[in-house]
């Protein structure tokens, strides 16, 4: 009798375990926060023509000429300063790869809010 309920346990619990892993096997999306397959990032390169609203100033995404990121602020949509404007991609859908699970690519997670 004791054998034939320790029997039964263990089929249950095996059930459970395949239970488990089933579930886990359709919600690997992404690992921490890794997607498995890389997607285009979703983030949209605004034009240096546009301009922000007078007041919501931005500082410049630039690197400067000394190695660090550039400290002016601007109202250039792309986010880059007068001087910078030659680093920014190009307008338009961004065409860089990522596996973040945010759909943003390292480029565009850094600068978003
Ligand atoms: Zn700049
Ligand atoms: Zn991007």
């Amino acid at each position: 009798m004791i054998k034939h309920t320790l029997l039964i346990s263990l089929i249950c619990c095996l059930f459970l375990f395949v239970g488990c892993s089933e579930n886990s096997t359709e919600n690997t999306d992404f690992i921490d926060g890794q997607l498995l397959h890389p997607i285009q990032c979703k983030a949209i390169n605004l034009d240096c023509e546009e301009r922000l609203e007078v007041g919501s100033s931005i500082q410049c995404r630039g690197i400067a000429s000394h190695g660090n990121r550039c400290g002016s602020n601007t109202l250039n949509a792309c986010g880059y300063c007068v001087h910078h404007t030659n680093q920014a991609p190009p307008a338009g859908q961004c065409l860089n790869q990522t596996k973040n699970a945010s759909g943003l690519c390292d480029y565009h997670k850094e600068f978003a809010e």
